[in-house]
């Protein structure tokens, strides 16, 4: 019998590893195993990108599939390193309401979902409060009945 590299010994580690679901892994909806980072899993063992992988599951897009600790800890890591100070210098970049080309992908099924929540509870609070959007930036009406002069 041949005798196992290295290479092939870690393998069988890290998928015997992978084999253990936790609340601190993700699972991958490819090979149905429970990594830390799905995403870097996906890079290197399925030959995608995280995004072409969340395409193709309809997964949101733009949300990254970490588990909560890690995502809490790559926060903070982010406000110590400073790395946060790069959104500012992105702002330039981002979409800009009424722009074409940029930025206009076709949404996931859950992004959508989202999406009309929120214009769900956006339409409730602006019936709530008697706001119509199409007056914004319209100076209201002054209320003068019930006035005591
Ligand atoms: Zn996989």
């Amino acid at each position: 019998m041949r005798k196992q590299t290295n290479a092939e010994w870690q393998r069988a580690r890290a998928d015997a590893i992978a084999k253990i679901p936790s609340p601190h892994k993700r699972m991958c909806l490819i090979c149905f195993l429970w990594y830390r980072q799905v995403g870097s899993h996906i890079v290197q063992r399925h030959k995608m990108t995280a995004r072409q992988y969340r395409v193709h599951f309809n997964l949101e897009v733009k949300k990254g599939i970490l588990p909560p600790d890690l995502k809490e800890l790559y926060g903070k890591q982010a406000l110590e390193n400073g790395t946060y100070k790069n959104l500012k210098k992105g702002k330039k970049f981002r979409f800009k309401k009424g722009q074409s080309g940029v930025g206009i992908y076709k949404r996931s099924p859950i992004t959508q979902q989202r999406l009309s929540g929120l214009y769900k509870l956006t339409k409730k609070y602006n019936e709530r409060t008697n706001h119509n959007p199409n007056n914004f930036g319209k100076k209201r009406p002054q209320k003068i009945e019930g006035r005591i002069s």
